[in-house]
């Protein structure tokens, strides 16, 4: 069986499999074929995946020759439509929110696992992308706030002076935000967090930050772990407390998401206004509509002196361990589906159910409405 790994998209920096990723590969005993530079971004050269025993090959002979052709980014319907008849794709094809890419693979009969439905089961925990990814984007974008901010995150005690530390309010404590949590606590600043979920507030609390407590968030036990919709009425009370809270704080760094939903609006434009100039708001919902009203996706935008940068895909702004978190997510998942260097598709587990987009043309996942 011949595995391909694809070399990513132009604003892509990150690759499915590092080398040291492609060993464990074969010693399943498959053929490895690797596009060519496709590691070149996260600083991995093809001499080195073919000093390991992969071979380096172009795009159109890795995408017609494969088996399992793995990317993270979706390719195109044409680039699909030459793959080998009963070749299985895999990547991050966001298959909820693409529906055309969904419906092609369909009508065309292919079988195709999107890794961004790995069910968050704790057996899931170890091949979850999102979880993995939003360590590195959680821990980016404090570095990045750090960078724009003029001012210190620590208390400095200095001769010339003291200086008291950032003040830091993360809004949603997920994995993204209890990652920038702990990264702006190592930095020194006085971080406030804020999330719907009750189960969050311990996590905050251990974390060394404060708790921001808004009254009478929904919350829906059926929902895995995750935040549902809140109504009007809450949202307008938590506005309205992180609006007082904003005016103190040098850095807003917002993660609030809802899966499948627009993010909810947490930062209106009034209260961009009273914060202080050369504050920082770093908005990581902003592909999904923002947690900022003034935020814009991939731009980072001025007003009154507060800068919001509207953030796509930080992960790749950290190829290396990126890289390595997401070949090492993939290779647990492989672990289910590749049996004596074959495909082995086992829809009665849950993962591999839950996972595939589609099957010889079917849709699988019962999340794939279509
Ligand atoms: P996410 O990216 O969907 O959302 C980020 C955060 O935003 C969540 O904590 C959510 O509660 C919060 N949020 C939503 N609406 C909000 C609002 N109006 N105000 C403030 N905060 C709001 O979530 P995520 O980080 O991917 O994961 C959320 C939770 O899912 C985790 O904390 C964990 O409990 C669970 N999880 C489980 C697994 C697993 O078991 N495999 C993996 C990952 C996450």
């Amino acid at each position: 069986m011949i595995l391909g790994i694809l070399k990513e998209p132009q604003d892509e920096s990150r690759v499915a499999f590092l080398p040291e990723a492609v060993k464990t590969l074969l010693s399943w005993k498959v053929s490895v074929w690797v596009e060519k530079d496709a590691g070149s971004k996260a600083f991995a050269s093809d001499e080195l995946y073919q000093s390991i025993g992969a071979e380096i090959h172009n795009r159109n002979e890795v995408i017609s020759q494969s088996d399992l052709l793995i990317g993270i980014q979706p390719i195109s319907e044409v680039e699909i439509s030459s793959m080998k008849p009963r070749a299985v794709l895999m990547g991050q094809l966001n298959a909820l929110y693409n529906p055309e890419l969904t419906k092609y693979l369909i009508e065309n009969n292919r079988t195709a696992f999107s890794m961004e439905l790995v069910p968050r089961t704790t057996r899931a925990q170890a091949m979850d992308v999102l979880s993995s990814m939003a360590t590195v984007t959680g821990y980016k974008a404090v570095l990045m706030a750090a960078d724009l901010l003029p001012r210190f995150f620590p208390m400095f005690m200095t001769a010339a002076g003291s200086i008291t530390p950032s003040r830091v309010l993360i809004l949603g404590a997920g994995v993204a935000g209890l990652q920038a949590i702990a990264t702006a606590r190592r930095l020194g600043a006085s971080v406030f967090a804020f999330d719907v979920r009750q189960a969050a507030k311990e996590e905050v609390l251990s974390l060394g930050a404060k708790f921001v407590d808004v009254e009478g968030a929904k919350e829906d036990k059926s929902a895995g772990g995750y935040a549902v919709e809140q109504n009007e009425e809450f949202l307008q009370r938590q506005k309205d407390t992180i609006h007082e809270h904003a005016s103190k704080a040098d850095v807003i760094i917002t993660t609030a998401q809802i899966p499948g939903r627009k993010a909810p609006l947490l930062v209106e434009e009034r209260t961009v206004k009273v914060m202080k100039p050369g504050s920082v708001i770093i908005d990581l919902a902003a592909s999904s509509g923002g947690n900022c009203a003034l935020s814009q996706p991939d731009k980072t935008v001025e007003i009154n002196g507060v800068r919001i940068v509207g953030v796509g895909n930080l992960a790749a702004k950290m190829p290396q361990d990126a890289s390595k978190m997401y070949g090492k997510n993939y290779l647990n998942f492989l672990k289910l589906i590749i049996k004596d260097g074959n495909i082995n598709l086992n829809f009665e587990d849950d993962i591999v159910q839950g996972t595939c987009v589609c099957h010889d043309g079917k849709p699988v996942s019962s999340r794939i409405q279509i």
